[in-house]
């Protein structure tokens, strides 16, 4: 990479924003590779880091949403939070602007504020956070009574960007629901296409060993009057549909953006052209938006900024590996994409298994708060304490040299 100019002034700081995933990556990253050469500062609105792979679990008893609270997350790592939102970017000024105003000055920015959910299937259920999880609920139970005999579970390709969780609530849903007719109608052509043929063909596979028609290659568009309209005028009959929300980026007044609002970057999380300022997570133009890659993203960056504050550590671009942990409401499956291998298997393909793999955070999760990952109704959480890093001591680098 071109060499960046060391910051002229030490601790040097580090203004976050965002309290998501991405953020909260950076956040342990770069006070394990930096130590004190780094003040942080997270500006964020919320009170919680809430953890939304395990989304998807909720709906069918398989455990609560983990939220942790942001103040001992950073209090840990000696970092402090500011809670507002990032407004505008002034990058000649080096600061930041809030919504209330405040003017924040910083020697490197670190934008991680995610994306907007907004309905890809029009009159379907979108589920895309917490505020859908009792709908969907009620659709589980009503499928498992007998009271609704079908369910669409609908993928347009506008939310194609990480279309996993459409598949375990179709397969966990399928698990439950007696006799009813579960269908899954995906833009895409193939299940799961972004992680290879060999994914694809095994999914294909689960579905029709689990009873779930499969339609692909076909865009639903609306879900009315008790059908889910197609884009090639077939009409599928359903009694409720499903669907995965796609996403806006923000559009950051002061920095660049493409079309869809998303922040374009290079592989080491620069913004292009502009000086100090980096982005990881969904607010990126990278095209999938999956915890995985923006743990990757933001190490990329903490290693960065940890150079420029002056450790000897070589910088490298992150890796665009894809690691997905499918929940099937039985014992999980793991798919993985590396290099233009694709790879399905039902024993773990890294460790410890977690839906995110290779981060700092999900370790420091596991040990400080106990987080686990539900494999089954009930009792019978995978208990990952065991696998997790003693007092967080967290190696270097944990996304290279795996899998
Ligand atoms: C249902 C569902 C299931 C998923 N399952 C998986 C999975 O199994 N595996 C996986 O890897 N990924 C999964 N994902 C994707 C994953 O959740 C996202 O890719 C990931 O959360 C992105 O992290 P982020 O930090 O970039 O953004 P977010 O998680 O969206 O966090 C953004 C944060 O920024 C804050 N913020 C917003 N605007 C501002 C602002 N202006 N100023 C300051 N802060 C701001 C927000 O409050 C939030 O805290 C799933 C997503 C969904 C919706």
């Amino acid at each position: 990479m071109p060499s960046e100019a060391p910051f002229r002034s030490l601790p040097a700081r580090v203004i976050v924003a965002g309290g998501g995933i991405a953020a909260l990556e950076l956040v342990v990253a770069l006070r394990k590779l930096a130590g004190e050469r780094v003040a942080i500062e997270l500006l964020a609105p919320g009170e919680h880091f809430v953890y939304r792979p395990l989304l998807v679990a909720e709906p069918f008893g398989m455990g609560e949403l983990p939220r942790f609270p942001l103040g001992q997350v950073l209090g840990d790592q000696r970092a402090v939070q500011r809670r507002g939102r990032l407004a505008e970017v002034r990058a000649d000024a080096h600061e930041v602007v809030t919504a209330a105003g405040e003017r924040l000055a910083y020697d490197a920015l670190v934008v991680a504020t995610g994306a907007r959910t907004v309905e890809a299937v029009r009159g379907a259920l979108t589920f895309g956070g917490p505020e859908s999880v009792t709908l969907m609920r009620t659709l589980v139970e009503g499928a498992a009574t007998g009271e609704l005999r079908s369910i669409a579970f609908a993928l347009a390709a506008s939310a194609a960007s990480w279309p996993l969780p459409l598949y375990e609530l179709a397969l966990m849903t399928a698990l439950r629901a007696g006799g009813a007719q579960i269908t899954v109608a995906t833009a895409e052509d193939a299940p799961l296409q972004l992680f290879g043929q060999a994914v694809s063909r095994s999914m294909t596979e689960r579905l029709a060993r689990a009873g779930v028609e499969l339609l692909a290659g076909v865009a639903p568009v609306e879900y009315a009057d008790g059908a889910l309209a197609l884009e090639d005028g077939r009409r599928l009959t359903a009694d409720a549909a499903v669907a995965l929300p796609a996403l806006a980026g923000p559009a950051i007044p002061g920095l660049p953006h493409d079309s869809g609002g998303f922040v374009p970057v290079d592989g080491h999380g620069r913004v292009e052209d502009v000086a100090d300022v980096y982005a990881a997570g969904d607010v990126t133009a990278f095209e999938v938006k999956q915890g995985g890659v923006s743990v990757r993203q933001a190490q990329a960056v903490a290693e960065c900024i940890a150079a420029r504050a002056g450790t000897s550590l070589v910088p490298e671009p992150f890796e665009p590996l894809l690691r997905g942990m499918l929940l099937t409401g039985a014992e999980p499956s793991y798919l993985q994409w590396r290099g233009g291998e694709s790879q399905q298997a039902d024993s773990p393909l890294w460790w410890p298994p977690t839906k995110i793999a290779d981060s700092y955070i999900v370790p420091y999760l596991v040990s400080r708060f106990q987080l686990s990952v539900p494999t089954a109704p009930g009792p019978g959480e995978a208990d990952l304490m065991s696998s997790a890093p003693a007092g967080g001591d967290v190696p270097v680098r944990p996304g290279r040299g795996d899998g």
